[in-house]
């Protein structure tokens, strides 16, 4: 009975011994490539539904930056965010709004400049242009002061870096002597139009449609990072570290955890924007002029003598895109 025992365990011993070998050896032929992305979350405070330049109710700012923080560092993804200050000059309640911007650094993330009220370069003179810079540095350059960090890199709203070649440059050196670093996208998820949908949704209590909104927004993110995975080895010959832009909203308060589990089985590591940016894929020069916001792999392969069809690419689904326009039509004043 004994020995029957001791052959029982010698066996179970060998098949967890077995198990593991077989574990190891599938992993290794499933694991998933090695890639890297920065994430860079836009419009700090707060993106409000239907229009860039609401202030947004402190209550609902609150709840926003008290998640997003949340739930990149339990993924352990570094994540900076671009503020626009504007929307911290609220009168009896500047001191609650700037806690919203240190509620990211306290959770080990960092900040940018993403002008002080959301200007449009193509629409808005280098100098004005160059004020918003300035003007929108003030607040987060002390907090950011305060930890030992500097204001390092400027995201331009829109992605719109300049109506002209000559004011594209020149701005270029005048972000380059106040110590900024332009922070590039490589990939971009139409974040803000599922977000206007799913506040629209909310609105008109329709769950199905916010459902909807929420589920297309995830099949969206594998389109959009198929997408730019597939320009970055038709362009290099390998995938080059991304960059993933979206914003600080309600649909990633819903979303976002989802979101970065869905990277990780991609096969990504969250990284910051230094160490993507150190790969030389990213010396390549920019130098686009035009009115759409396209992502730097399109810059690039404008550079390097490639073609660009502006018609191809990702689109979010038609039917979320037609209330997007139809808010922004409505509010947007
Ligand atoms: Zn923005």
């Amino acid at each position: 009975m004994r020995e029957r025992k001791l052959l029982l365990i010698f066996v179970l011993i060998l098949a967890a011994f077995a198990g593991l070998l077989n574990r190891s050896n599938g992993a290794q032929s499933a694991a998933p490539p090695q890639r890297t992305v920065a994430i860079t979350v836009d419009d700090l405070p707060g993106a409000i539904v239907g229009n860039d330049f609401a202030m947004g109710d402190l209550k609902e700012l609150q709840k926003i930056n008290r998640a997003i923080p949340a739930i990149l560092k339990s993924h352990h993804a570094w994540a900076i965010g671009f503020v626009n200050e504007r929307k911290l000059q609220v009168q009896n309640e500047r001191d609650a709004r700037a806690e919203l911007l240190e509620m990211w650094l306290d959770a080990g993330l960092a900040l940018g400049n993403h002008t002080f009220s959301h200007a449009d370069f193509q629409i808005t003179p280098l100098a004005k242009y160059e004020d918003e810079t300035i003007e929108g540095q003030v607040v987060t350059t002390a907090l950011l002061k305060g930890i030992g960090q500097t204001d390092k890199y400027f995201r331009h709203p829109y992605l719109n870096t300049g109506p002209t070649a000559e004011a594209k440059t020149a701005f270029e050196a005048f972000l380059k002597e106040r110590g900024y670093t332009i922070a590039p996208v490589t990939v971009e998820d139409a974040d803000y139009v599922f977000n206007d949908v799913l506040g629209y949704a909310v609105e008109k209590k329709d769950k199905k449609m916010a459902a909807r909104a929420k589920k297309e927004y995830l099949e969206y993110v594998d389109t959009t990072f198929d997408y730019s995975e597939g320009l970055s080895r038709d362009l290099f010959s390998r995938e080059v570290p991304q960059v993933l832009l979206i914003h600080d909203n309600q649909l990633n308060v819903e979303c976002l955890d989802a979101l970065l589990t869905k990277l990780e089985h991609r096969g990504y590591k969250f990284v910051s924007l230094d160490q993507v940016m150190a790969d030389p894929a990213y010396a390549t020069p920019d130098h686009y002029v035009g009115n759409t916001g396209i992502s730097w792999l399109l810059r690039w392969r404008l550079a390097l003598g490639k073609t660009v069809n502006f018609e191809q690419g990702p689109e979010a689904p038609a039917w979320a895109n037609k209330i997007f326009e139809q808010l922004r039509k409505e509010r947007q004043k």
